[in-house]
């Protein structure tokens, strides 16, 4: 059983947290904050609804799209195959919106816009993550590309089935300008967002958090799978310190504990710097409206210089001792023979496809309806594809 506390204590622990109630009066808009009465709208307009913003009905729609449930069997860096603790793609992206919630509460932004751009966000993705995108950037080379931000706005604007008037989820410019993070020049059947100014400050706090989410998950995999190790840490600028805080603090604390404790402290760390930084930027430019962010020079939501700079050398620590181990390397080759395999097969027999991916032939043309099926693909999906009509698949364990 518990030991209770000491009479008296409970409640005074109870009474220094901060209240729900306090915090919700206190967390209204701040003028610059997008709300749905100023959206531009949809492509095929929609009457209100009765209770839910329409940004709220676009995160809704994102969570129950078929999109959103194949994240789970989409790789973040490691394949299901090889554990069931690794992220995946619906994992990372949990975890993005949640440090979203957390950074638009704190700002008063509107928070169901950038959670509906967080949960959206990486719905373009292929199987078997970056990996996969290279493959079918390849293929597409001369059929007008392939990238995930491109994929992720296909997927919401046409592949969805859900309604009998339209095609997609119809969600709101907002949302979808959210999803694409830099300037598009390709061809889209539907109207593009403007992206000539900066985005709304929901969709850069939806960015911030992204890459917070996975900075921090993809070191906690690193270690997990034992690709690097806590010494190796030492030297990173803010990681190091907080590495060196939690040992003294747990020394008999299982290698587990220590992990969770030092990306806990990372995340909060990264967050409450880009608070700071964006309430100093917020204080300096004072913009007064939606409007007023776009049409400034540079994002009003950011790190401060020192936290910006260890950001980039984490990542760059990432990229050279996880995303390019050599282990990762190899399985990463292999998942790409896996996409590339499936798309010429396609190609060379479209006939195999399945019916409605053949009736699209004519309003995409073939290697477009070829390359949103496979992109559409999980990763157990592709190799259950890749064995039955290629043969046994490459090994895709580390
Ligand atoms: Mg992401």
């Amino acid at each position: 059983m518990a030991s209770k506390p000491p009479p008296g204590t409970e409640h005074a622990s109870l009474n220094s947290m901060p209240d729900d109630r306090h915090n919700e009066a206190t967390h209204a808009f701040a003028p610059f904050a997008l709300t749905s009465a100023e959206s531009s709208g949809r492509v095929y307009p929609q009457a209100p609804h009765a209770y839910r913003s329409a940004f709220a009905r676009d995160r809704d729609r994102v969570v129950h799209s078929t999109a959103f449930r194949r994240l789970q069997y989409k790789t973040q860096v490691f394949v299901h195959l090889e554990g069931d603790h690794y992220r995946n793609r619906l994992t990372h992206t949990l975890e993005g919106a949640q440090i979203t919630r957390t950074i638009t509460r704190e700002l008063g932004l509107n928070q169901d816009l950038a959670e509906s751009v967080a949960l959206a966000h990486d719905l373009g993705h292929t199987p078997f993550g970056h990996a996969g995108e290279r493959a079918l950037a390849e293929m597409m080379q001369s059929h007008g590309g392939f990238d995930h931000n491109r994929q992720g706005l296909r997927v919401v604007d046409l592949l969805e089935r859900r309604h009998p008037d339209y095609p997609g989820l119809n969600l709101t410019d907002e949302t979808r300008e959210g999803m694409l993070k830099h300037g598009c020049h390709w061809e889209h059947p539907v109207r593009i967002p403007d992206l000539t100014g900066q985005r709304s400050a929901e969709a850069q706090v939806a960015d911030a958090s992204d890459e917070i989410a996975y900075l921090n998950h993809d070191l906690d995999d690193a270690l997990r799978a034992g690709l690097i190790h806590f010494d190796m840490l030492m030297e990173l600028p803010l990681v190091g310190p907080l590495v060196g805080e939690s040992i003294q603090r747990g020394k008999d604390a299982s290698q587990e504990v220590r992990r969770t404790q030092l990306v806990a402290s990372t995340i909060d760390l990264l967050v409450t710097d880009l608070i700071h930084q964006t309430r100093s930027e917020i204080a300096l430019k004072k913009p007064n409206s939606p409007k007023a962010v776009r049409a400034l020079s540079e994002k009003i939501v950011k790190f401060s210089p020192e936290v910006e700079e260890a950001r980039r050398e984490i990542k760059a620590f990432l990229f050279e001792r996880f995303y390019n181990h050599p282990d990762v390397l190899a399985r990463t080759e292999r998942s790409e023979q896996i996409v590339e395999g499936l798309f010429c097969f396609f190609c060379e027999l479209p006939q195999r496809l399945p019916e409605p991916v053949q009736h699209r032939f004519d309003e995409s043309g073939q290697e477009r309806a070829i390359a949103d099926y496979v992109a559409g693909m999980t990763d157990r999906f592709a190799i259950s594809e890749h064995v039955r009509l290629l043969g046994p698949r490459p090994d895709l364990t580390l």
